[in-house]
């Protein structure tokens, strides 16, 4: 028998995903029996969030009157129409095609795939979701990361997206509210980024999968609804505002001028129709999800922002660390000062502590700073026992390696 390798396509090379790859380290130290405190994966319904029970319940009655079986390529009527309504109280304008997505996460694939030809770049916000630069591995693009301000509540720096536009830039990525840091972008920022898009005749991919999780009473601005021209689309999804991730239920809006987008749209369609369609039986949960009650949104951001409270204040009671307050979703990105490594940074706090986060690089940040990421999803007393945690850890670990604070 040959013992020759089977290499792997060159283009997986560099795809990484920090958010569970941190999983492997973390794993094989819980076999050691230290009690591991997981604040690594946004997802709510490992602690007491729970879906509206609608969702469910109409989602087992289509089970149960088997449609089960192949759904259209964009996705059944009543969940298009919805998804249609709900954009609408968005103010998006100007709405040329809809699709539901296995996730946000295959429509983001999708969008990507058919508009970028290899060797070009999309303006990608960092920090941000590593899917997005991981896809990009995929299609061989290359890197064109754009910053946010993290002394400006982590806004998009406008000066640093259009120093970085060149001949081969054909879209801009906006995540909003942004995972890592929980910003929210405000009108003024979305209008620039508009202005430059139609300049430079970018797409603006618009991932706002966290749009009804905002704290404060602040209000969310979709940023197709600014201007009907600009060609938008908007990424949303059942796995965060409903609560429902494991359903992968996701879907993208496209939106602004009909002439410019359509060989793009029909570009996207091939794609949905090569992959059949999204998983069938959980598309009917979108409607009730949409239309539906919302009261379990207010449940759920009361408990965020009193999460979110205690978060900021105990992170920045530590010297050393400083932690911008986050505005939506359920991330905080706290800055870990005079230190070189975020990665070491983190390793050793979970072999310490059996804390789990996420090191900032995972997510991109600007050279030279050290982050790392937060889900404060976990109830108060799960999340003062790792900031005590991690407060004593720093501590020692700047002693450690001599470093003052
Ligand atoms: N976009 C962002 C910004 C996310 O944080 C996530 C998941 O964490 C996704 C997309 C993936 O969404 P979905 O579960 O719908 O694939």
């Amino acid at each position: 028998m040959s013992d020759s390798i089977i290499k792997p396509a060159k283009r997986t090379q560099s795809i990484t995903y920090a958010v569970r790859d941190i999983v492997v380290l973390a794993n094989e130290i819980a076999k050691s029996g230290k009690e591991m405190l997981y604040l690594n994966i946004g997802d709510p319904n490992l602690f007491d969030f729970e879906p509206p029970r609608h969702l469910i319940e109409e989602t087992y009655k289509a089970m149960l009157k088997n449609f089960n079986g192949y759904a259209p390529s964009s996705g059944i009527k009543s969940a298009l129409e919805a998804i249609e309504k709900d954009a609408e109280k968005k103010e998006i304008k100007n709405i040329q095609d809809i699709f539901i997505t296995t996730g946000a996460s295959e429509a983001i694939d999708i969008c990507l795939t058919a508009l970028l030809n290899e060797g070009e770049n999309i303006l990608t916000p960092t920090p941000g979701y590593p899917l997005y630069t991981a896809i990009q591995s995929k299609l061989q693009l290359y890197e064109n990361p754009y910053y946010l301000d993290e002394s400006n509540g982590w806004q998009p720096d406008i000066d640093d997206i259009k120093s970085k536009i060149n001949e081969k830039t054909r879209a801009i990525i906006i995540i909003n509210p942004n995972n890592p840091t929980g910003s929210n972008a405000s009108r003024e920022t979305l209008q620039k980024i508009i202005d430059i898009a139609l300049e430079h005749n970018l797409v603006i991919f618009s991932d706002e999968i966290y749009d009804k999780l905002l704290m404060d009473g602040e209000k969310h601005i979709s940023i197709a609804s600014l201007n009907p021209e600009v060609p938008v689309i908007t990424f949303g999804g059942l796995s965060k505002n409903y609560m429902v991730p494991g359903f992968r239920i996701g879907w993208g809006i496209v939106s602004g001028n009909k002439n410019a987008l359509k060989d793009y749209i029909e570009a996207i369609n091939k794609l949905l129709r090569a992959r059949l369609c999204a998983n069938h039986p959980e598309q009917y949960g979108i409607a009730p999800s949409l239309l539906g009650d919302q009261s379990h949104l207010d449940v759920a951001i009361k408990k965020l922002t009193s999460r979110r409270n205690l978060t900021v204040e105990m992170l920045n009671s530590i010297p050393g660390i400083s932690c911008v307050e986050p505005r939506g979703a359920f991330y905080a990105f706290p800055r870990i000062h005079n230190i070189d490594d975020d990665k070491h940074w983190t390793e050793e706090l979970m072999k310490e502590t059996g804390v789990v986060v996420v090191p900032g690089s995972g997510f991109g940040q600007l050279p030279g700073t050290n982050h790392f990421r937060i889900v404060f999803l976990p109830p108060e007393d799960i999340l003062e026992k790792a900031y005590r945690a991690i407060s004593q850890f720093h501590e020692k670990y700047m002693n450690k390696f001599k470093v003052s604070l």
